[in-house]
């Protein structure tokens, strides 16, 4: 892939026609805008929809008309093991063996579930630390998780925040809070990738230093899967949460995933809340007393397979899986370097990228600090037909996603910043 940017739309078009997943756009659709196809750049908030989404849906409504209760055992795809259907995909995503893999509920059902599970404080151990400005339901959930066991939030939490004058973190500085914290520390549960900032955090080295202090790591990573590809069995990362309408384009509530490390996934003793989806597919029926979990991470499972919230996510896996998601991440690196490079050449407004330049820092997102009319330059883009998230004070998050986003698409938004600004 062409990576002497210019600055001319030419050079759009010709990385457009280089680039070898060109053709995923088509199996998307797109909001309208005065007729035609609108720039979507907020697949970081719900990603776009697969055409061959309602196919699947129709798929599953067949089966409950023709087959009722029996689809459970029969129909094209049976709804015993629905969740087993996505496990290979996703486990190829985050870096897992399918059996450290599964999916239920939703994100922050599935947090509380996991902090249930791998936050124990004792005594002595009873602190969590977390990224300062991380997403409000994670703040939620951990001030919830503190007050569950008798604790207050302040004695529980400790933030790592940005250094005086800066807007990101320094991962040394992770690390060293980890240190400072080591004797108290039960659990470091921090965002792969801040929502706001879009900065990507350093997993591997926190869950090295989490463990060397005797606490447990774990991430949401809302903002990573289906972003960037990770190694989640490999690091040693005890546990992970994410959602799947987001870079995985799954629709609005899709079901949410987890990531249990063999090591806890596979121990039928690890404390957990249980329901009768956690059993054995085969003792499942017998309806006898005494749960005994799998011994894989679908040993979390409590209710019956979401088969209406799981289907979409199935379809979209599918584009995951022809695409490859080391071409997704090659592509996105450059289209993000893309649209920064352009950026960097405006000098009729005034703004500061937020986001690390470091591209080993960051995924598709961009975040755009406007010290001025921030509001007007989202109404002008909206107006335009270039749909961007805006938050205040004047931050515009833009997220070239790589599955149908182009060049040329970044080159528009550029051109709207500079002829109107
Ligand atoms: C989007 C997002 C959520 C949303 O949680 P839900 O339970 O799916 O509503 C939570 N955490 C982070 C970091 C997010 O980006």
């Amino acid at each position: 892939m062409l990576l002497n940017f210019e600055t001319g739309i030419d050079f759009a078009q010709k990385a457009d026609a280089a680039d070898p997943l060109k053709h995923f756009k088509e199996w998307f659709y797109f909001p309208q805008h005065n007729g035609s196809n609108a720039i979507y750049f907020c697949g970081n908030s719900l990603g776009l929809q697969p055409i061959h989404v309602e196919k699947a849906i129709r798929t599953e409504l067949d089966t409950w008309r023709e087959k009722a209760v029996g689809g459970y055992f029969g129909g094209t795809n049976p709804w015993l093991f629905y969740q087993d259907y996505v496990g290979a995909s996703l486990a190829n995503l985050v870096g897992a063996s399918t059996e450290e893999i599964t999916v239920m509920n939703g994100l922050t059902v599935n947090l509380h579930l996991m902090l249930l599970s791998f936050y124990h404080p004792t005594e002595n151990r009873y602190k969590i630390i977390m990224e300062a400005g991380a997403f409000p339901s994670d703040q939620y959930a951990i001030e919830t998780i503190a007050r569950h066991y008798g604790r207050q939030p302040e004695e529980v939490i400790v933030e790592v925040a940005p250094r005086s004058g800066e807007k990101t973190l320094r991962t040394e500085d992770i690390l060293n809070t980890i240190d400072r914290h080591r004797n108290e520390l039960a659990l470091v549960l921090f965002g792969g990738i801040n929502y706001y900032t879009g900065q990507f955090f350093d997993l591997a080295a926190i869950t090295q230093k989490a463990h060397e202090a005797g606490a447990l790591a774990g991430f949401d990573l809302a903002h990573v899967t289906g972003n960037i590809p990770l190694q989640l069995h490999g690091w040693n990362v005890d546990f992970a949460v994410w959602c799947s309408y987001k870079y995985l384009n799954a629709g609005p509530g899709a079901v949410g995933g987890v990531f249990i490390h063999a090591q806890h996934a596979a121990n039928i003793n690890t404390p957990r809340l249980g329901g009768w989806w956690g059993n054995e597919e085969k003792e499942r029926f017998k309806m006898e007393k005494g749960f005994v979990p799998k011994a894989n991470a679908g040993g979390w499972n409590l209710s019956t397979a979401q088969v209406f919230n799981t289907v979409a996510l199935k379809a979209s896996l599918e584009l995951f899986d022809q695409a490859g998601i080391t071409a997704i991440r090659k592509k996105s690196i450059a289209l993000t370097a893309y649209l920064e490079f352009l950026l960097k050449q405006l000098t009729n407004i005034s703004f500061e990228i937020i986001t690390p330049e470091d591209p080993g820092q960051r995924g598709a997102q961009l975040s755009l600090f406007f010290t001025s009319q921030g509001k007007a330059i989202h109404n002008k883009m909206m107006d335009s037909g270039i749909i961007v998230d805006y938050r205040e004070p004047g931050v515009i998050r833009v997220a070239p996603a790589p599955l149908y986003c182009s060049f040329e698409d970044v080159y528009r938004f550029y051109e709207i910043l500079k002829n109107n600004f």
